[in-house]
């Protein structure tokens, strides 16, 4: 990359989506960068047993995303590792300017930047964030050996994570608002089983207390009744679900009111040539599989799309066009 280049596609985020986006724009010959501030794979990278993706009873959330790192780097996608910080929607193009100032240009942009963990905000949560308050249970699960944790949440995250952190702590204490978990019937079976993980249902934190060396207790409060109760942990692991990182997102797209993308079937926006995959975009369930296939629908639709710009194909009304572009590119 020489500054101000010309892309046929810009994709912002390396997480499964936006790698998918990258392997189907390479097979399509468009002319494509990917940029990724951290480590490609995104929340994948730190998940530590994937087992619902087609193809692999298990597999290490780092192997799957280095697979499919390595699947685009096959096909020759270029990849700048910084952080992008604006999107900004053009007649003739659209534009991504780069924190060192770099403005690339391209005629399709696919917004792929995911989630981050949405928090709790409560008192402690960010004094005791690093002393004990974690949002990642393979990261930080391993100094909390032998010890008593708390985990906040009842959706497949939480489940997953507190049958984790059962293997290596002496207790867990997960603790729901509601009655019923969110996630899955199979986790739910398996967190059911596990001794070392007490259930508190129907109680939110209040608060996370401690001093100088961490975590020592946190606030409980009956949703119910509205009692209040102290129990003793030094770890709180926190999984309430997903914010999307929609920042790259520029004005004039529209959004939901929790701030999903929401997109038409192709994953384009409301801005023609700008798509939005993955964790970013509105739909039924957030799943690396259905990431992936957000990556492909848009990278296809983007070869159409620049295609059409570039006048090297008529757009039929019809859409057979597009499908027998699609279908020569899924091959
Ligand atoms: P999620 O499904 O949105 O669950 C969030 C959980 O946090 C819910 O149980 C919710 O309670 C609770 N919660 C939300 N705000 C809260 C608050 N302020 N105080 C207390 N509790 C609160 O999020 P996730 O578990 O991170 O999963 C995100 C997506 O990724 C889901 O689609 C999930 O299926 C998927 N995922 C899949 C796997 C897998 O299949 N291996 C693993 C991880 C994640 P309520 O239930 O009462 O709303």
């Amino acid at each position: 990359m020489s500054g101000n280049e010309f892309y046929d596609l810009i994709i912002l985020g390396g997480g499964p989506a936006g790698l998918t986006a990258g392997i189907y724009a390479m097979r399509a010959a468009l002319k494509t960068v990917l940029v990724e501030r951290g480590v490609p794979g995104g929340q994948v990278a730190i998940t530590k047993e994937v087992e619902n993706y087609p193809g692999f009873i298990e597999i290490g959330g780092f192997d799957l995303c280095d697979k499919f790192f390595q699947h685009a780097k096959h096909y020759g996608l270029e990849m700048i590792e910084k952080e992008a910080v604006c999107t900004e929607p053009g007649l003739d193009y659209h534009s991504v300017r780069i924190a060192d100032g770099t403005l690339l240009k391209a005629h399709a942009v696919v917004l792929a930047a995911g989630g981050t963990a949405r928090k709790l905000n409560i008192p402690g949560e960010d004094e005791y964030f690093g002393k004990g308050v974690s949002y990642c249970a393979t990261c930080n699960g391993f100094f909390f050996r032998d010890k008593t944790v708390a985990v906040v949440g009842g959706g497949d995250t939480a489940l997953e994570d507190a049958l984790y952190l059962s293997k290596i702590t002496r207790k867990v204490y997960l603790i729901h608002r509601r009655d019923a978990f969110r996630g899955s019937r199979i986790l739910q079976q398996r967190v059911f089983e596990e001794p070392r993980i007490e259930i508190i249902y129907n109680a939110v934190v209040a608060s996370i207390n401690g001093g100088d060396d961490g975590v020592r207790d946190i606030a409980l409060k009956d949703t119910q009744t509205g009692a209040q109760r102290n129990i003793e942990t030094e770890g709180v692991f926190i999984f309430v679900g997903f914010a999307p990182n929609n920042q790259l997102v520029p004005a004039g797209i529209k959004t939901n009111r929790t701030g999903y993308v929401i997109t038409d079937e192709k994953c384009e926006t409301d801005i023609p040539g700008i798509f939005a995959v993955g964790d970013l975009r509105q739909k039924y369930a957030n799943q690396i599989v259905l990431a992936a296939a957000d990556g492909c629908t848009a990278a296809l639709a983007a070869a159409h799309y620049v295609e059409t710009r570039k006048g090297g194909q008529t757009c039929q009304d019809d859409g057979s066009s597009h499908e027998q572009n699609a279908k020569q590119v899924s091959q």
